[in-house]
């Protein structure tokens, strides 16, 4: 959002983008508002860390319980402010929440508990280590629009179940999901002040981010990624950076035709291309690049675009006209530099002005803005390769790395082509789903962010780890304390052979040598 609109704008318009209808008018929270939300946090989460984990997994599990009661409801509340399909809010939103929990559920107790942490050093053989975890406070987490309700509340479940408090700040383009979150969280028997919504736009974004908060998780574009991670440096606070993608698919020459084209439609349209893991490229060996684009072009062509409430709606509308700009701007200037049309490459004002259709290109390159730079939209940009060793070139070259497929019969030359992918997470032979699974870390590499979500590695970011050592001679001064000396350097020295050294013969030597080490006299 512009500054002066920022300036300008002291409310946030929810509005249901398939239709233009205005759902709700809410006032931003200003800079007070938002550190008064902090504070209320902070105060409330040393109860709650206090109250204990298993405490808070049955929080969750209440939880999960009213989102499973609710959960057309709460699906038909994100496709009016969202846009997307009521099939995709209850799978790839409500679905993605509960099995999040589900993980919390069974798994949070034994991650989040002490961990004993043996020595293998003789030198420290008589210490007790442990791994304990803290929560850092007051979490923040900044969301997009694009998933309004899995992305928040992954996280948000994450940093509760740790202990605690969080302040969301959702899109100003999904506000009423998030406080629909709130109201599932708060019945479910999480403090009033625990867990609190500031909604605004970027200028109340950016107040939270420059609050006395103790970690920021941010989801959302490379842009405004670069300007949080050069704030947060300013003041050394930790932060997780969930950002775009530009995801490659690899359809390799021993690939199934039928279920890749598949998945490559449903890939490039679910949510109307607006998924941070949508397929954004396309590259296919040349043996099968004419057969796959026919089958990519007749499954497009048989899409149902229209308002995500009625139940029939394969696609829906993009989320605002700016975005469809972005769109249209990058096929406009893929075709204008050769690219070849296939399916769609137009807007549907019958449906409403937010409607694009599916799109499919063939013959693109990485000179044109559809291969490089994020298009965020419904379209398939495809190009042929030669080899995997090309097909791997091209995947990595680009400044994203969130996330690939590979597309082959043979899954030992998948996973072998896997592990040459810069990204942060390769799927054989699917698509998207890896969101969907509870254990598997989200995050990206290069421009797709920092730090990961989901699973053990989410759920590790959501904790300060301490190390705790305890020392089992606490009446014995350290061998390596003060009273150097010539003795003590050969004793040393001694002690070094005894641990390390090849032969057994060095090792005993090293060991007599070191035997008075722990006579020696200390200050
Ligand atoms: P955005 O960067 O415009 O906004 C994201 C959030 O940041 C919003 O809540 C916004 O109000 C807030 N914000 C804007 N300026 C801010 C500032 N200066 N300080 C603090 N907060 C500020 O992104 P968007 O358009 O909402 O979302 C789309 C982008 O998100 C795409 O690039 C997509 O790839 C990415 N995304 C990434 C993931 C992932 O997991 N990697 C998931 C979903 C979306």
């Amino acid at each position: 959002m512009g500054t002066e609109l920022q300036i300008a704008v002291a409310k946030v318009v929810s509005t249901n983008p398939a239709t233009g209808e205005i759902l709700r008018q809410l006032k931003c929270a200003g800079e007070e508002d938002v550190r008064a939300a902090v504070a209320r946090a902070r105060a409330a989460q040393a109860a709650w860390s206090a109250i204990g984990v298993r405490h808070r997994i049955a929080v969750l599990r209440e939880f999960q319980r009213r989102l499973l009661q609710r959960k057309s409801e709460i699906a038909q509340a994100i496709t009016r402010e969202a846009g997307k399909p009521l099939a995709e809010a209850l799978t790839t939103e409500v679905l993605v929440v509960l099995d999040a929990a589900r993980f919390l559920i069974d798994n949070a107790y034994r991650l989040l508990r002490d961990e004993p942490l043996p020595h293998g050093s003789l030198a420290t053989k008589l210490k007790s280590g442990m791994l304990v975890r803290d929560p850092y406070g007051v979490v923040a987490i900044i969301s997009p629009w694009n998933y309004p309700f899995s992305i928040p509340a992954t996280e948000t479940l994450a940093a509760l179940v740790a202990g605690n408090a969080v302040v969301l700040k959702p899109s100003e383009f999904t506000p009423l999901v998030a406080l629909e979150l709130q109201s599932l969280l708060q019945q479910a028997g999480v403090p009033k002040e625990l867990f609190q919504v500031v909604v605004g736009d970027g200028a109340t974004g950016s107040a939270l981010l420059h609050s006395p908060i103790d970690k920021l998780v941010f989801t959302g574009s490379v842009a405004t990624g670069k300007r949080i991670a050069a704030a947060a440096a300013d003041r050394l606070l930790p932060v997780v950076l969930e950002l775009g993608g530009k995801d490659p698919m690899l359809v390799l020459d021993d690939a199934d035709l039928d279920v890749a084209s598949s998945a490559a439609v449903w890939g490039a349209f679910v949510n109307a291309g607006q998924t941070c893991l949508s397929v954004e490229r396309c590259y296919v060996h040349r043996n099968r690049y004419e057969n796959f684009l026919r089958a990519c072009v007749e499954k497009t062509k048989k899409l149902r675009v229209g308002n995500g409430l009625d139940q029939d709606t394969d696609v829906g509308p993009m989320i605002h006209e700016r975005q469809l700009r972005i769109v249209e701007a990058h096929v406009e200037e893929a075709v204008a530099r050769g690219a070849r049309l296939l399916a769609g490459g137009s807007r549907l004002p019958d449906l409403g002005k937010n409607f694009y259709q599916p799109t499919v290109l063939a013959d693109v390159t990485h000179e044109m803005r559809i291969m490089r730079e994020e298009t965020f939209g419904p379209v398939l940009p495809v190009m042929a390769f030669d080899n995997d060793d090309e097909a791997v070139r091209l995947a990595n070259d680009s400044e994203y790395g969130l996330a690939a497929s590979i597309w082959t019969r043979d899954r030992a030359r998948g996973e072998h082509l896997a592990r040459r992918i810069h990204a942060g997470t390769v799927m054989v032979n699917d698509v998207v789903s890896c969101f969907g699974i509870s254990e598997a870390p989200h995050g990206g590499v290069k421009a797709s962010g920092i730090g990961r979500t989901h699973g053990r590695f989410g759920l590790e970011e959501m904790v300060r780890l301490k190390y705790l050592d305890t020392d089992l001679t606490p009446g014995m001064k350290k061998v390596w304390w003060y009273g150097y000396g010539a003795s003590f350097a050969r004793q040393m020295a001694g002690f070094m052979d005894f641990q390390f050294a090849r032969s057994w013969r060095e090792r005993l030597r090293g060991a007599m040598r070191s035997a008075s080490l722990s006579r020696s006299k200390k200050l």
